[in-house]
């Protein structure tokens, strides 16, 4: 291998599954091998139809197909469908869902919450340049990667927002911000709040405005009704009341997110190679 050849990863033979023999060569045989795990997601048409959620699942396609340079967003490679299924192809999440994880562990350390936080800001950067709202962050909607590295999937509840903004309320109960329960108009800010319910709840173990009834929540959640156990870190406890603001224009934009001292302190994230983010972001292009 001559000194300019660049290297992508470091393979070795147990990374390939090894199937039939191809043929022989003058020096060596060559084989077929299976490299690449995915996730196949398979949607009954009847059931998307019967559910009315032909237009919902186009959006979805359509959004998470176009935000593919990040590593934090779960990659969708492709999708296809038959006379009874839709199938996508989307990148395998091998450590599955960030809430069994949390309701395992019951909350966080600093440095892993710190971590997520850094990774969700930095993707929602990305989404929110691209003019989508994720809208439905919480922890059963994060996947997580090989290293526990977050990937925000689920765009099933997202929106492409170029020109207006929106009015229409949804989302999970704990997750909601004031202004989507009044159904005030709302921006990309919401994914801000959500942010910021996250990060409680990755430490300490529940979302801030858990209550016995929908109308409770609904209460605390209006009146910013947070309350702090004393085990949450001082500088975490800012992080977090300056993303929960009832005024969506008080709130910490993400780029001070990123900069946030606690942040900064804790976060443990690690990028990967960037020969590894161009090998995937030249994955097998999206037809839409
Ligand atoms: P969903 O229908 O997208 O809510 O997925 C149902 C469950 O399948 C999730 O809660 C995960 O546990 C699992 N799952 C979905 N997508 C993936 C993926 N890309 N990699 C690994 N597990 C996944």
């Amino acid at each position: 291998m001559g000194p300019s050849t660049p290297i992508v990863r470091h393979y070795t033979i147990a990374d390939f599954e090894i199937r039939g023999p191809l043929g022989k060569g003058n020096f060596g045989n060559v084989y077929m091998a299976c490299h690449f795990i995915v996730a196949l997601k398979v949607l009954f048409k009847s059931q998307i139809e019967k559910e009315g959620l032909e237009y919902q699942l186009r959006r979805e396609i359509d959004i998470q197909a176009h935000l593919q340079r990040t590593h934090n967003i779960l990659h969708l490679y492709n999708y296809f469908h038959d006379a009874r299924r839709v199938y996508l192809i989307l990148e395998y999440a091998p450590r599955g869902e960030l809430y069994k994880e949390l309701q395992n562990s019951h909350a966080f350390d600093e440095p892993r919450t710190a971590t997520v936080m850094e990774e969700l800001a930095d993707a929602l950067t990305y989404c929110h340049e691209k003019k989508v709202i994720h809208r439905n962050m919480k922890p059963e909607k994060l996947l997580l990667g090989l290293m526990g590295e977050v990937k925000m999937a689920d765009f099933g509840w997202s929106v492409h927002t170029p020109f207006s903004r929106r009015k229409k309320m949804c989302g999970t109960l704990d997750y909601l911000p004031p202004e989507m329960i009044e159904g005030r108009i709302y921006n990309e800010k919401v994914d801000l709040w959500c942010l910021g319910v996250l990060c409680y709840e990755l430490l300490v173990g529940n979302p801030p405005f858990e209550s016995t009834s929908h109308s409770e929540t609904y209460r605390h959640i209006l009146k910013v009704d947070v309350r702090f156990p004393a085990s949450i870190p001082l500088r975490a406890w800012d992080l977090i009341s300056r993303l929960l603001r009832y005024q969506p224009s008080e709130q910490q934009p993400l780029a001070q997110v990123l900069k946030h001292p606690w942040v900064r302190a804790h976060s443990r994230r690690v990028l990967p190679p960037a020969a590894q983010m161009a090998s995937l972001a030249l994955s097998t292009p999206i037809l839409l």
